[in-house]
């Protein structure tokens, strides 16, 4: 059985199940997520009876694969699956602050057409520990500090819900990884259902929904769940979030030039979006497939909803090393 999918309580019922007093678990889970030790062997305060193959769990972390580094500093780890599958994660240092970007699924059904890891195709979601893994392999295995965590990697968080659920419940545990709901984002491309389900959970965690277009026409062109879930259905379902939380909302939207900027999709976008708790992030749009980036078409549209919106025009990060929102794809296949 795998460690890192075993929240505090299944922990404590599996050392139960095996005759085993509960508090074991908070020994087990400090040795690991405070202290960064997996082998048991190292574990002093442990009987025997939980040294070793006698525990009966596995205490791997993911096996790194590749690293690139950014000349911004951020960084990506290709990192290996037990059954051979890989996904990538990403490490974004920023001053005080240390983002870690994890993947949800290997690759990703959503086809949004900008994505590459959409266009790799899907081929199985991540367990809850092989979630967690990724932000433990960047604090223990690479002993850097990890203040803010993204599900903005591969796959479509909210389509793997249940492991999504069961993980943060593990990253947030003041025993267990230890990360605050409110240092933690999902970035989700639209599952209106699922995003008034997060609402109603227990944690604070963020939310950020990537928009890119103001109308259901251009959006369903460039993300095939709004044919699913419409913008009428995905602001109700953010408007739900928003008053079950009073949390607010990022909005994503990547500037295309020449697709869906200029003043009449400024108009629309304020339109949509205005009176609700919200902030939009403008990002221009990466390199992909000898795209350029063009910053100025991002500035432009962010000079028109300014005076409606509370916006921002964000640079992304690792875009050298494809680390940026949309450029993962499991490059070891390349
Ligand atoms: S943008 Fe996100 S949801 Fe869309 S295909 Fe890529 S990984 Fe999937």
């Amino acid at each position: 059985m795998d460690f890192f999918s075993l929240t505090k309580q299944e922990l404590e019922e599996y050392l139960l199940m095996r005759g085993l007093p509960k508090y074991r678990a908070l020994q087990l889970l400090h040795w690991v997520y405070k202290k960064g030790i997996t082998d048991t062997e190292e574990m002093t305060n442990l009987p025997k009876s939980m040294k070793g193959e006698a525990l009966g769990l596995s205490i791997l972390p993911l096996k790194e694969e590749l690293i690139q580094r950014s000349v911004d500093g951020t960084e990506k780890a290709l990192l290996q699956l037990e059954d051979g599958e890989y996904i990538e994660t990403v490490y974004i240092p920023d001053g005080l602050r240390a983002t870690v970007c994890f993947s949800t699924q290997v690759g990703c059904a959503m086809g949004c057409s900008f994505c590459a890891t959409g266009k790799s195709g899907f081929s199985r979601n991540l367990s809850s520990g092989e979630i967690v893994g990724q932000l433990y392999y960047w604090k223990y295995v690479r002993k850097l500090p990890v203040t803010n965590a993204v599900a903005m990697g591969q796959g479509e968080p909210l389509a793997n819900w249940e492991n999504f659920k069961k993980a943060i419940a593990i990253i947030n545990d003041p025993d267990a990884f230890s990360l605050g709901a409110r240092m933690i984002t999902v970035s989700t491309c639209g599952i209106a259902p699922r995003i008034r389900e997060l609402g109603r959970l227990p944690w604070q965690i963020n939310l950020s929904v990537s928009l890119h277009a103001p109308t259901d026409e251009l959006r369903s062109q460039l993300m095939p769940i709004n044919n699913k879930y419409p913008l009428k259905e995905l602001i109700e379902a953010v408007k739900e979030y928003i008053e079950a939380t009073n949390r607010r909302v990022t909005f994503e939207y990547t500037v295309v030039p020449g697709l869906n900027d200029g003043p009449e999709n400024a108009r629309l976008l304020v339109g949509l979006l205005r009176g609700l708790l919200c902030h939009v992030n403008v990002i221009p749009v990466n390199p992909l497939e000898g795209k350029g980036e063009d910053p100025s078409a991002a500035e432009e549209f962010v000079r028109l909803i300014k005076s409606q919106l509370n916006v921002t025009l964000r640079r992304s990060r690792g875009s050298d090393i494809d680390a940026a929102c949309g450029q993962l794809k499991r490059k070891v296949f390349e």
